[in-house]
């Protein structure tokens, strides 16, 4: 028996379609039938070597969509389960112990450090995988379990702040101006100079600004920087009010260039938010159950993974790209 997936075999070398033996199952875990897994921008630092030490051999994708089908955990079969990129945490740790299993000291990440999505199935263990509502297509669903799951979380670090801004439209932006504006947020988009579609997905979404980074439409009581570009952090700090807050979303980021203090000064915090705990997943998917969120989505065939990843390098998808593997 052998499944079908997409295999990094080292950083910085193109995907390859594979054959791989099915995995064994051990006890605690789930064996998952993929109906989508979604592309994020985490894959990318891998596939590029920006993160350190990934499994080598590695199946990459962490917004996994799909089907219990053989279960040596408390999960029935034909559950429908999200996988996300917590994959393990030790429980132990002192992180583990204070309820901050994000930051586990020993951590397992799926597509990271052991297999992930990129495939036709995966094991996953039960309890870390995800109840996800019925309704919304798998490829609906995706992008909520990275994309949307760190920006919920990033914008909780927000606390309240009524003027929102978010650097870098795509794929998280995309679902937090949603999430945003049902609380009543103002939401200010900040994309590359001159991408019109960023800024017109984001006024369709509920921004009542969007331009380019350096524009200054408004002060903001709060920032999240999503795009992996270290010069925003200045820049989104210059944009914020006293005692505001700027949020670094993303896993990886270029160098901060050296600012004067002021931009700090006046309480101003700046913080970055790293993995996610089973709690943010099961607060955001009792939202998104309540109220649905729209994910734009650009699809391919488990085959292009390669391809989605350099459309998504280039700043050519709008919104969230999603593998759709089982039709
Ligand atoms: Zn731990
Ligand atoms: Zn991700």
């Amino acid at each position: 028996m052998t499944v079908e997936a997409m295999v990094l075999e080292a950083p910085g070398t193109p995907l390859r379609a594979a054959s791989l033996p099915q995995r064994e199952l051990a006890a605690g875990q789930v064996r998952i039938r993929i109906d989508a897994c979604g592309v994020c921008r985490t894959d990318l630092h891998i596939r590029d070597g920006e993160l350190a030490e990934p499994k080598l051999p590695l199946v990459l994708g962490h917004q996994i969509v799909g089907t219990v089908v053989e279960s040596a955990a408390g999960l029935p079969e034909g559950m429908r389960v999200g996988v996300p990129w917590l994959a393990w945490t030790d429980g132990e740790c002192r992180y583990c112990r204070e309820g901050r299993e994000n930051l586990c000291d020993h951590a397992l990440f799926t597509g990271y450090t052991v297999d992930g999505g990129y495939s036709e199935e995966t094991v996953a263990d039960g309890r870390y995988c995800l109840e996800l509502p019925s309704g919304p297509t798998a490829v609906e669903l995706a992008p909520l379990l990275c994309a949307g799951l760190i920006g919920y979380r990033s914008m909780r670090f927000t606390d309240d702040a009524e003027r929102l801004g978010l650097y870098g439209f795509g794929a998280s932006a995309h679902i937090v101006a949603q999430l945003a504006r049902r609380q009543g947020r103002r939401v200010f988009a900040f994309t590359r100079a001159g991408d019109d579609a960023a800024q017109s997905l984001a006024r369709s979404l509920g921004a009542e600004w969007a331009g380019a980074v350096g524009e200054k439409p408004e002060e903001l009581d709060a920032a999240i920087i999503f795009a992996p570009v270290g010069e925003l952090v200045p820049e989104a700090l210059a944009a914020t009010a006293k005692g505001g807050i700027v949020v670094c979303a993303g896993i990886h980021m270029t160098a901060i260039p050296s600012f004067p203090y002021e931009l700090l000064w006046g309480e101003r915090v700046l913080r970055s938010v790293a993995n996610l705990t089973r709690e943010d997943g099961r607060e955001l998917f009792r939202l998104v159950a309540e109220e649905p969120v729209k994910t734009s989505v650009e699809v391919h065939p488990l085959g292009e993974a390669g391809l989605a990843l350099e459309r998504l390098r280039s700043g050519r998808v709008h919104g969230a790209a999603v593998l759709r593997i089982r039709p």
